[in-house]
């Protein structure tokens, strides 16, 4: 049975003080052994169905624990990895680790519908590299139920290149993945345009989302998701921070919201306390078992 979730915020994730900016050559260097080294830790934020406000899934966000610098935000290194075309190992290893998590959630979990998890690809993963054999790979390693792990591309991304991007895309959905189409509203493209990819989620980038500062929520949010649903894709609202943005995101059909009102991005262990809460001992006793 899954927990209905709301009010508590789980604090995770603190990067450490630092004096000094960390020197961009050292941290190319050392992200090169990250992954063998085990640094690269991935934390999971709630996307919860508005319907019942249970969580319905998981984005996996990367983190670093950097032996001298503290953990550092995807902010920090994900530029780098992007650059130097460490991202396309980097991506691999999250989309695996992922992978393997939600298959390890869904056997013991047995939700309907299924829980998912999403993963962020960059664009030299899909433009340079071959995304369909790590998707193939990660499908074939591990085992989750059709269309649960999801990939996530941001519009500029498939925009650089809409003809191959599209081709890739609807191999990738045939390989059984899902694919949302993230920040949705930060490109130039209309939803309609991209209608030629074969995304059933668009997520609606936060700037949207939250009120401005003059208090006003954005006009474009209302035709937004009125349009993603005459394109038959489902809506999802990142960066709600408040019970009122919940509110109003229900109230125009989104159907999930991803942000801190529901929680921060948390450890696999504390993502799976969220979703099967374990009975406290004196519960349990309680319960004869
Ligand atoms: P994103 O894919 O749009 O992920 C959502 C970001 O918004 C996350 O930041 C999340 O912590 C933050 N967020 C969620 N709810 C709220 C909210 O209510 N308020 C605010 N202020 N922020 C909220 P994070 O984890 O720092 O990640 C930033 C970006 O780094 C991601 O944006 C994504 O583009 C990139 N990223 C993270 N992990 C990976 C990865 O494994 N691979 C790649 N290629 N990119 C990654
Ligand atoms: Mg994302
Ligand atoms: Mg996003
Ligand atoms: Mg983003």
């Amino acid at each position: 049975v899954a927990k209905r979730i709301g009010g508590d915020r789980i604090e995770v994730f603190k990067p450490a003080l630092r004096a000094q900016k960390p020197d961009r050559l050292g941290i190319e260097s050392d992200l090169r052994r990250a992954i063998e080294r085990d640094e690269i830790a991935i934390l999971y934020q709630p996307i919860v169905r508005l319907e019942d406000r249970t969580v319905a899934g998981f984005e996996a966000l990367a983190r670093w624990n950097h032996p001298r610098l503290g953990k550092l935000a995807p902010a920090e290194f994900i530029p780098i990895a992007e650059e130097t075309g460490l991202i396309v190992d980097l991506g691999l290893f999250v989309m695996d680790r992922a992978a393997r998590q939600l298959g390890a959630w869904q056997r013991v979990l047995r939700l309907d519908p299924p829980i998912f998890v999403s993963v962020n690809v960059s664009s030299r993963q899909l433009l340079r590299h071959d995304l369909i054999q790590d998707v193939k790979g990660v499908l074939a390693r591990n085992v989750v139920i059709p269309d649960t792990l999801k990939l996530e591309l941001t519009e500029s991304l498939v925009m650089a290149n809409p003809e191959y991007a599209a081709q890739m895309l609807s191999r990738i959905r045939d390989l059984g993945a899902g694919l949302s189409l993230d920040d949705f509203g930060t490109g130039h493209s209309s939803l309609a345009y991209l209608q030629r990819f074969p995304f059933d989620t668009i997520k609606i980038d936060q700037q949207f989302v939250r009120p401005s500062a003059s208090g006003a929520r954005p006009v474009l949010l209302r035709s937004i998701v009125a349009m993603a649903h005459d394109l038959g894709m489902e809506v999802v609202a990142e960066g709600a921070e408040t019970e009122a943005d919940t509110i109003e995101l229900a109230r125009l059909g989104c159907e999930y919201v991803q942000g801190f009102v529901f929680g921060e991005p948390l450890t696999a262990e504390e993502a799976r306390r969220l979703i099967a809460p374990v009975p406290a001992e004196g519960q349990r006793a309680a319960a004869g078992r």
